[in-house]
């Protein structure tokens, strides 16, 4: 049986005019309906894109879009339009996006309110739409918060995110207000595609950073999910050009064009009103360029296609009205008797208008300022079967890393667009058709369905690990079974940071919150559990943070233990040599010195260096390089270096989690023991061989331990649970 993709987008490929409603045919139609092919069913979810606030319309229209085309609407008032559409996704996401932060406006706490509001109406949708194995596909910069709610509210959905737009340098994404917010919405999807790796990049970096958790180039796990980075650049519906190029209105419409442009030379622009587009700094290199080649002023034809954009922005309109005040100047100075040079359309053409035009034009100018793939560039290549024609590309738009035998230029770069554009009149046609060949080849092949195809196929072969081992339950039972059992001794062996506690940036603040207290209260009530907590850190901090609770404590690894209900610590390192500790502190001391924000911390079994508070990226690059010194220099000493969350540690060898746990029980039986920690110091109490033994690895990473918990929060839960 065929699955179903359901597919999430801002707005639906519909129109509506009146009492019709009419299917669009966009590239992304197109695409998804290649990739379902038999294989999959279709089910499109997203905006009418009409505010609509009436019950009844809504219901007539609801019952239409899933009768006449399998879409299921999502509605949303004018105010709310307002507030999402204009406000949050286009006046402060949009702009930073694309890395114009003056551009950003953010004054409305309301705009935050409607953004969250719709992205939750968006999940809802889903998640009455969806069925167990269906594949949840999300689009764009407007709904970056889907993923999230999906995940939270049904963590068996498999989920992707597509985002269409550029993903900016953190320093730009930082400016955001809710960068958190959108950050981790994204980070519910199990695999997050961008168009180039340059955008995968600067996500994960924002992620790194703004998160404080390491990750992995592609691949960022967190509270016990993964999701996965991909890059899939888009491409365009060639076949659809293709076909439009073989037929007989095409000849006829390039006729017509040629008459009309008879002895002009076309260069020839098509975008949205957008000012990521670089109008006006096109319009300066126009200028630039006119005012260098006076003797082309009669034959030059600058066409320029805006398609009318997010008009009730007010960025948008100021920017019409600059655009239209420049090219009235452009036009007054260069025009002579037989040409005006600017020839500007601010509406829309028809298909054939525009794919006449694409292949009659002997220079495309595609000059964003950023642009996240920009397909006018692909558009103009397919059309372009003769190979007569010249891209000029800016370096800025994500087609530049696919169309590099384009002339890229820095759309910045007046003088530099001036002189390219010159460059490119001028070139011979052997050479144009040289560039041109092996660019139409690969927009031809990696076409929208490709692209589709392969997000999808990707999607569907992900091996999600579950965060909760399936037999968890199972665990949970026999210790409930054997604490309910006053005939029946239980011992639980517990790791404090990661395990019990969620680490926080802070170590000296990692008290025990109310929720922990509620539990070790309900833990030293019962007379057959013995609890002892097993940790890294200094007999002083155990004392300070779980004294006051009749625990066994083991400090330092297991270099120290203080018994249940005494306040005396005893060594069990008594025969372990220290003698390498003053070369290797000096040593950890230049580290500390040439890496700011981080700290190094003697203990008496081990020394640490914490990175927790360096710049993320340099400090796991001096992490490593400390890991691998040390173990050159204490080649011959008796020490386990480890690089641990955060940390850099080297570590008597004969001191360990492990060793302690063993000695404990070597002194008492018990009938059931469990032992929890989260990181590979233990490791060594899991890698023990014993009866009746539970071993839990609480969050990500290799293990021995047969469960894993996802998060401290689910291990309380689970100890909770397991109480009477
Ligand atoms: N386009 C259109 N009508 C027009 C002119 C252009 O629908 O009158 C299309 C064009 O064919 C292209 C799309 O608009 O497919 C623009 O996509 P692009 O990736 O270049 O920029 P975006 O608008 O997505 O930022």
């Amino acid at each position: 049986m065929p699955g179903t993709i359901i597919n999430v987008s801002n707005r639906l490929p519909i129109t509506i005019e009146g009492d019709q409603i009419k299917k669009s045919s966009g590239g992304l139609v197109t695409a998804l309906e290649a990739v379902s092919g038999g294989r999959y069913e279709l089910k499109w979810i997203g905006w009418t894109g009409e505010g609509c606030a009436d019950a009844t319309r809504q219901r007539g229209l609801e019952e239409r879009f899933t009768r006449e085309f399998g879409f299921v609407p999502v509605f949303m008032t004018q105010a709310e339009q307002a507030g999402f559409y204009e406000g949050f996704s286009n006046s402060s996401i949009w702009p930073l996006l694309h890395y114009l932060p003056s551009y950003m406006r953010y004054d409305d706490a309301q705009w935050w309110h409607d953004y969250r509001n719709v992205n939750q109406r968006f999940a809802d949708a889903v998640l009455r739409t969806a069925k167990d194995g269906d594949l949840v596909w999300v689009h764009d910069y407007q709904l970056m918060l889907v993923p999230a709610m999906l995940r939270a509210a049904n963590p068996s959905l498999r989920t992707g995110f597509f985002l269409h737009t550029p993903f900016p340098s953190y320093e730009i994404f930082r400016c955001h207000p809710h960068r958190v917010d959108l950050i981790e919405g994204l980070l519910g999807a199990d695999q997050i595609g961008f168009h180039t790796f340059g955008y995968a990049r600067h996500f994960r970096s924002a992620v790194v950073r703004l998160l404080g958790i390491d990750a992995e180039l592609m691949r960022i796990r967190r509270d016990g999910h993964t999701s996965h980075l991909g890059v899939y650049p888009i491409g365009i519906n060639a076949a659809k050009f293709e076909e439009e190029l073989n037929t007989q209105q095409h000849r006829a419409q390039c006729e017509h064009f040629r008459a009309n442009f008879a002895h002009k030379r076309v260069v020839l622009s098509v975008e949205r009103m957008d000012y990521t587009k670089g109008i006006l700094r096109r319009l300066q290199a126009i200028d630039q360029f006119l005012a260098a080649n006076a003797d082309k002023h009669d034959e030059m034809k600058f066409i320029f296609i805006s398609v009318p954009s997010r008009e009730r922005v007010e960025e948008y309109q100021d920017l019409l009205s600059e655009v239209e005040s420049q090219i009235g100047r452009l036009n007054g100075r260069y025009a002579t008797i037989n040409n005006s040079p600017i020839h500007f359309i601010h509406g829309t053409v028809t298909f054939t208008e525009l794919c006449a035009l694409y292949a009659l034009a002997e220079v495309a100018m595609v000059t964003p300022l950023r642009d996240g793939m920009n397909l006018v560039a692909k558009e103009y290549v397919a059309a372009q079967r003769d190979g007569a024609g010249v891209l000029v590309l800016s370096e800025f738009a994500g087609a530049a890393e696919e169309l590099f035998n384009a002339i890229v230029v820095n759309p910045y770069d007046a003088q530099g667009v001036a002189a390219y554009l010159r460059e490119a009149l001028e070139m011979p046609l052997e050479q144009r058709r040289e560039r041109m060949r092996p660019m139409r080849d690969r927009v031809m092949k990696f076409d929208a369905s490709w692209w589709a195809t392969s997000f999808i196929d990707d999607l569907a072969a992900l091996e999600l690990v579950s965060s909760v081992a399936p037999d968890i339950d199972d665990a949970q039972r026999r210790v409930a079974s054997a604490v309910a059992d006053n005939s029946k001794r239980v011992v639980l062996f517990l790791d404090y940071d990661g395990t019990l506690r969620e680490i926080v940036k802070d170590p000296g603040t990692a008290t025990v919150t109310t929720e922990m207290r509620w539990l070790f209260d309900r833990l030293r009530r019962l007379e057959n559990v013995d609890v002892t907590i097993i940790s890294g850190r200094t007999p002083q901090d155990l004392d300070a943070f779980v004294g006051e609770f009749p625990f066994g404590l083991i400090a330092e690894h297991g270099a120290a233990l203080c018994r249940p209900g005494s306040s005396d610590w005893e060594q069990l390192d008594r025969n372990v040599s220290y003698a390498w500790k003053e070369e290797l502190l000096r040593v950890l001391q230049l580290y500390e010195a040439s890496t700011p924000g981080s700290r190094v911390e003697e203990k008496r079994t081990s020394l640490v260096w914490h990175y927790r508070q360096a710049d993320p990226e340099f400090g796991h690059q001096k992490a490593m390089d400390l890991a691998e010194e040390l173990s050159t220099i204490a080649a011959n000493d008796p020490v386990q270096i480890r690089h641990g969350r955060k940390i850099v540690e080297v570590t008597a060898s004969h001191v360990n989690k492990g060793a302690a746990v063993a000695r404990l029980l070597s002194e008492r039986q018990y009938d059931l023991i469990l032992a929890a920690g989260d990181d590979t110091t233990d490791e060594s109490m899991f890698r023990l061989d014993l009866q009746n033994f539970i071993t839990i690895r609480v969050g990500d990473g290799d293990t021995l331990a047969r469960y894993r918990l996802p998060t401290p929060a689910a291990l309380r839960a689970f100890l909770a649970r397991s109480l009477p």
